[in-house]
C-alpha cells in the first residue's frame, strides 16, 4: 500500500465510522419519525426522538462520530432544534464524498466545493425562500417542531403555551422556566408568568399571603456553625442536654432576629437548605413565611426574578426587596407563585409518568426555543424540507457555471440536501426517489413551497398545512453539516496521541 492510499483510508475509515452513528438517528427525522429506546447497564431507560439526545447517550468511542456529536449539540445550543436534519445532512454529505474519492477527486477540492455550495445555498435561501415571521405565525412554528414528538396528542394547547410564554418573557429563553410534575396530562399544563416552587410554606401557621418583602438565603437555618470544631468539657449527660439546648436555642433566636430585623412588618424567606423548626415558628410569630430546601436553579430563578441577590448567610444579609408570594393550587397541586419586578415566566408541564415527562421536557425546550428564535430573528422558511430542495435545484444550475471537478462536489452537495425531504417521505412510509422527483418537478414549476405529503405521499404546499421554520434553524444546520464535513474530510491520519 503506498503513502496516498494509507491516507485516503483513514479518510473512509473516519467516514464510515460517521455514517454509523448518523445510521442511528436518520429513522427519527420528521412527523413520522419513530423513537429510540435506549437502555445502559443499570437498566435505566430513555425514550426519545431527539437527536442530540439519542447521539449524547450513545456510547461513541470513534473519533469522527465524535464530531458530529459536537455538530449536533451545537446546532441544539444556537437553534434548540434541528439537530436530526444536521446530522442527516452530515452523513449524506460524507457518504457523497466517498463516491468522489472514489472517482479520483482530491479532500481539498471537494471541501472547496461543499464550501461554496453551503454559503450558496445559505444566500439562496435567505434571499428567494425566507420571509417575515409575523407573531400569527408563531404558533405554526411551534406546531411544526412539535409534529412527531410525544407532545403531540395535545399539540394546539401545549404550541398556545410555548407562544404565550415567548411573548411575555419577550423572547428571552433565560427568562422561561419549566416544571414537570407526574399525574394528569398534558391538557393540564398551564403557564404563570413569575416563578413557580413546588412547594408550601414550612408551617401550617405561616401567613398565606406574607406582606410583600422577601429574603433569599443560600443555606440552612438549622446546623450549628462551627460546632464540629469545638472541644467541651462536661460533667453529665443533664449538662450536655441543657448546653445543647441553650447553646442552639441562643443561635436559633440569634438567626430569626438577624431576619426578622430586615423584615420588620414581616414578609417572605427563601432558602436553599433546611431550617430549624424554632427559627421558623420564631419568623412565623413576626409574620414572616418561610419557604426551605428550595433547588438551585429555583433560587437563581428567584434571583433574576426579584433583581437581588442571594445571601450565603444570616451574617451578609442584603435589603430586602419587593415581592409578591402566594400559596396556590393549580389543579391537584399545591404551589408558591411569586411575582416581582423582572419578567420569568414558568411553564408548568404535566405528564403520565416520569420518563414521558421527560421526553415532553426535551420536546418543549425544543418548541420553545425555535418560537423564541422565530420571535427575535423575525425570518422564516417553509418547513417539510422544502427550502431544501428549492436550495438543491439552486446550487445545480449554479454548479454549471464553475470551471473543473468543483462542479461534481457541488452536485454533490445537491443531492445531500435532498435527503431531508427524502427521509421525512420515507420515514412516513413513501418512496424517497419518487417524492424526490416530484418536489423536483413542482419547484421547477414555481411552487416554492412544496414538500413531502407525509399523509398520501408525493407532494403538498408546506404553506397550506402550516409547516414553518425559523430561517435561522435552517441557515445553522447546513452550515453546521457543511463544516463539520469539511473538518471530516481534511483529516488523513489518525495518530496515537501522549496522554496528559
Ligand atoms: P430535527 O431534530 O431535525 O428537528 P425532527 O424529527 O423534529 O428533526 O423533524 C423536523 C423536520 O420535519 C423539519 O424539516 C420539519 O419541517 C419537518 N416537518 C414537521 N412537520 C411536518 C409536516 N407536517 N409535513 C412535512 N414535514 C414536516
Ligand atoms: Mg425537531
Amino acid at each position: 500500500m503506498n503513502e496516498n492510499e494509507s491516507n485516503t483510508s483513514a479518510v473512509v475509515h473516519n467516514i464510515r465510522a460517521a455514517k454509523r452513528a448518523v445510521s442511528t438517528v436518520k429513522t427519527t427525522l420528521g412527523p413520522m419519525g419513530m423513537d429510540k429506546m435506549m437502555v445502559d447497564g443499570g437498566g435505566n431507560v430513555i425514550v426519545t426522538n431527539d437527536g442530540a439526545t439519542i447521539l449524547q447517550e450513545l456510547d461513541i468511542s470513534h473519533p469522527a462520530a465524535r464530531m458530529l456529536v459536537e455538530a449536533a449539540n451545537t446546532q441544539e445550543s444556537m437553534c434548540y432544534d434541528g439537530t436530526t436534519s444536521t446530522v442527516v445532512l452530515a452523513g449524506e454529505l460524507l457518504g457523497n464524498s466517498e463516491l468522489l474519492f472514489s472517482k479520483g477527486l482530491h479532500a481539498n477540492i471537494i471541501c472547496r466545493g461543499y464550501r461554496k455550495a453551503s454559503n450558496w445555498a445559505v444566500d439562496y435561501i435567505n434571499s428567494e425562500l425566507a420571509v417575515d415571521a409575523e407573531e400569527e405565525f408563531l404558533s405554526d412554528i411551534a406546531r411544526t417542531s412539535i409534529t412527531g414528538k410525544s407532545l403531540e396528542s395535545s399539540i394546539t394547547h401545549v404550541s398556545n403555551l410555548c407562544v404565550d410564554a415567548v411573548k411575555t418573557a419577550g423572547g428571552d429563553y433565560d427568562r422561561i422556566r419549566v416544571l414537570c410534575q407526574p399525574g394528569g396530562g398534558l391538557d393540564d399544563s398551564s403557564c404563570f408568568s413569575g416563578v413557580v416552587l413546588h412547594k408550601e410554606f414550612l408551617l401550617p401557621a405561616m401567613p398565606l399571603k406574607p406582606n410583600g418583602k422577601a429574603l433569599l438565603i443560600n443555606t440552612g437555618l438549622s446546623d450549628m456553625k462551627g460546632e464540629e470544631n469545638i472541644q467541651l468539657s462536661l460533667s453529665s449527660a443533664n449538662e450536655y442536654q441543657q448546653y445543647k439546648r441553650q447553646s442552639g436555642r441562643t443561635q436559633w433566636v440569634d438567626c430569626a432576629n438577624a431576619i426578622i430585623s430586615l423584615l420588620p412588618d414581616g414578609g417572605v424567606v427563601f432558602c436553599r437548605d433546611t431550617v430549624h423548626e424554632v427559627v421558623a415558628a420564631t419568623l412565623a410569630k413576626s409574620g414572616i413565611s418561610l419557604v426551605h430546601r428550595i433547588p438551585e436553579s429555583d433560587m437563581t430563578a428567584l434571583s433574576k426574578l426579584l433583581g437581588t441577590s442571594i445571601s450565603h448567610s444570616t451574617d451578609d444579609l442584603v435589603e430586602a426587596v419587593d415581592c409578591d408570594a402566594e400559596c396556590k393550587q393549580i389543579g391537584d397541586m399545591k404551589y408558591i407563585v411569586v411575582k416581582g419586578e423582572g419578567e420569568v415566566t414558568t411553564l408548568i408541564l404535566r405528564g403520565a409518568t416520569m420518563q414521558t415527562l421527560d421526553e415532553t421536557e426535551r420536546g418543549f425546550e425544543d418548541a420553545l426555543g425555535v418560537v423564541c428564535l422565530a420571535y427575535n430573528t423575525k425570518r422564516m422558511v417553509a418547513g417539510g424540507g422544502s427550502a431544501y430542495i428549492g436550495a438543491a435545484l439552486y446550487l445545480r444550475s449554479k454548479a454549471a457555471t464553475v470551471d473543473g471537478r468543483e462542479q461534481m462536489a457541488i452536485e454533490a452537495f445537491a443531492d445531500a440536501l435532498e435527503s431531508i425531504p427524502a427521509t421525512i417521505a420515507e420515514n412516513a412510509g413513501h418512496d424517497p426517489l419518487d417524492t424526490i422527483l416530484t418536489l423536483r418537478n413542482e419547484h421547477k414549476t414555481g411552487h416554492k413551497d412544496s414538500g413531502p405529503d407525509i399523509d398520501n405521499g408525493g407532494a403538498c404546499s408546506m404553506t397550506e398545512r402550516h409547516v414553518y421554520e425559523p430561517f435561522d434553524l435552517v441557515r445553522q444546520a447546513i452550515l453546521s453539516a457543511s463544516e463539520v464535513t469539511v473538518s471530516i474530510l481534511r483529516i488523513d491520519d489518525i495518530i496515537g496521541k501522549r496522554t496528559e
